[in-house]
């Protein structure tokens, strides 16, 4: 790998490795730029996947040195649900290594669809929520989710269906077989009319691009893949950049600043690099791609004389909006053995309910997919039935029997952006590195709570139409922290009311470019990768046409 002194002024640095700073990166850098990628986790085991851990212990275990996911302990961050409430310690947990929150996901990767770039316009504003219309079109953004689709890697089928995004070219490799649980729920969905598709998933079916199709190991979402079946950045996107030699990666560099001249233009990137040292890495201008919750964390971090309210924060909009992601779930047992637990988690969705409909007398809508996934651990811990034993003997055979009968339709929903839930600097609380902890509040619109139960009685329905023997739902909560977050930076054209264009440069610094979940204006209906996915291949195109411009 190419490195850089970081008194060497780069083309760009970029904050972040996951879903859009490893495609900024490629792109950037076959574009004939040099780039340096901050990277606040570690190596995982980029290039050496065949060694990803499935102890689920391990997995989970924060003192691990290849550690996949954000460390609770040194990343704290709170909670609140509203300004008037006492914050409390937080659960919001991301992807942190190379590659980001992709290298652990579970890889659903639905495009958002057409009339979702306008529900402002087609479903009409909603008093005290921010809907608002996209600065861009779907058809602006189609030939990128294609884009996408075929560089990252993904497996689907293209479906002739309203409430499915429509495509101009088929994915690259067909999707994961049906599972059982994707049978019953196209049994149960049958039985009550509805359509059931298969998901398009970051996970390759059969070879392709050197990589292995899936081996269906069975512990998928939140490990590592050590087939490289499942198309992180990790595996796709940064081993192209690092091959032009003009791309550095620096894992283990916790970015905290982003300093500005006198002209108001950013220098650069400041760290702390693994032996706590601060460190500024110069660049012509920076890409902030942390995900929704650090990028806006570090541009509140990042104060100075000329932007006392946080980099790009004039309209002070950074942080707000926010949407962590709801999901609501039912749970079946079914007579016949379905060994869901083997491979991947998400197959098939039921999909007649991704618009909203106001005949349900809210706004709201979202997918329904089939899962049986459950790792051991959680099973044992969470995932029994109700009144199932709880010891000895009687939970052991409770464990052995669901784990092969059981199934979940998990529902994954809308959420309205609100002005007053955001991502703001803890005043209290601090990180490790004495740098102020990332406070969330949030509370979900009395419509998004609705749609949760709404969905949560669709699944059962569906469940007890395919026969389950015994169905049980809990309530579904308001979220406190996904690894679905969205929004904070919201795009658009009007400087008062976003923070980025539509091409994803700040309105107020004209060398510093946002691109990740922090820029989406609504959030579809929940799965959001795939969407920021386009929108840096989209943001990288026009961000060299600029660079060629001489106009950054
Ligand atoms: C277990 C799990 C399952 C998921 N399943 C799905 C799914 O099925 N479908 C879906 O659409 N989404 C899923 N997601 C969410 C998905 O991972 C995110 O939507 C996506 O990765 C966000 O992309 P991003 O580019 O915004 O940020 P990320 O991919 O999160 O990348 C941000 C990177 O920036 C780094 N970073 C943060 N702060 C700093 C800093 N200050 N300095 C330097 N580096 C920093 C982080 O360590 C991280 O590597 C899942 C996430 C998890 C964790
Ligand atoms: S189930 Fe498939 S994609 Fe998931 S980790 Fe195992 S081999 Fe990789």
């Amino acid at each position: 790998m190419r490195t850089f002194r970081p008194q060497e002024q780069v083309d760009f640095v970029i904050v972040g490795s996951g879903a859009a700073g490893g495609i900024m990166a490629k792109q950037l850098s076959t574009a004939g730029y040099s780039v340096v990628v901050l990277e606040r986790g570690g190596w995982g085991k980029f290039g050496h996947e065949q060694d990803y851990t499935k102890d689920e212990l391990l997995n989970s275990n924060p003192s691990q040195a290849d550690m996949l996911m954000s460390d609770p302990v040194r990343m704290p961050n709170t909670f609140r649900r509203t300004d008037r409430d006492r914050t409390v310690a937080g659960v919001h947990s991301y992807g942190c290594c190379v590659g980001g929150g992709t290298v652990t996901y579970g890889g659903s990767s639905w495009r958002h669809l057409p009339w979702e770039f306008n529900e402002a316009t087609t479903v009409g504003t909603i008093a005290g929520t921010g809907l608002a219309d996209w600065p861009i079109t779907y058809e602006e953004l189609e030939p990128y989710y294609t884009q996408a689709e075929w560089e990252v890697g993904i497996s689907g089928l293209r479906v002739d269906s309203p409430f499915v995004a429509p495509m101009s070219r088929e994915y690259p490799v067909p999707p994961v077989p049906l599972k059982s649980s994707g049978a019953l729920l196209k049994t149960g969905a049958a039985r009550l009319g509805l359509t059931v598709v298969p998901g398009p998933l970051a996970i390759i079916t059969e070879p392709y691009q050197g990589r292995s199709g899936c081996v269906n190991c069975g512990m998928c979402s939140d490990f590592g893949c050590h087939v490289r079946a499942r198309s992180s950045s990790a595996v796709t996107v940064l081993p192209i950049a690092l091959e032009t030699g003009r791309c550095e990666i620096r894992a283990n560099a916790y970015v905290h600043e982003i300093p500005v001249d006198a002209q108001g233009r950013v220098t650069g990137a400041i760290y702390f690099n693994e032996a706590n040292e601060q460190v500024l890495q110069r660049a012509r201008a920076v890409v902030v791609s942390a995900n929704a919750s650090e990028t806006a964390r570090l541009l509140l971090m990042s104060k100075s004389s000329r932007f006392p309210d946080g980099l790009a924060n004039s309209s002070g909009l950074v942080g707000r909006y926010l949407m962590l992601g709801n999901i609501a779930s039912a749970n079946g047992l079914f007579e016949h053995p379905l060994n869901d637990y083997k491979g991947v988690v998400s197959g098939a969705a039921v999909v007649d309910f991704v618009p909203s409909d106001e005949r349900r007398g809210f706004y709201g809508g979202g997918r329904m997919t089939s899962r049986g996934y459950a790792t051991p651990i959680s099973l044992g811990l969470s995932g029994l039935a109700p009144g199932s034993p709880r010891w000895g003997a009687g939970y052991k055979q409770a464990l052995r029997e669901q784990a092969q009968h059981k199934m979940t339709i998990t529902c994954f929903t809308t959420q309205l952006p609100l002005e007053t839930n955001r991502v703001d600097l803890d005043p209290d609380v601090k990180d490790a590195w004495g740098l102020p902890a990332m406070r969330i509040t949030s509370q979900s619109h009395p419509d998004d709570m609705r749609n949760l139960e709404f969905f949560r009685q669709k699944s059962i329905e569906i469940l007890e139409a395919a026969g389950a023997t015994q169905v049980w739902a809990p309530q579904a909560g308001d979220s406190r922290g996904s690894a679905h977050n969205r929004g904070t930076c919201r795009m658009g054209n009007d400087p008062a009311a976003s923070v980025v264009n539509r091409y994803h440069r700040a309105h107020d610094v004209p060398n510093l470019f946002v691109v990740d979940g922090s820029n989406l204006v609504t959030g579809g209906r929940n799965h959001p990768t795939m969407t920021i996915q386009a929108l840096a291949f989209r943001a990288a195109e026009n961000l060299v046409r600029a660079a060629r411009a001489g106009e950054v």
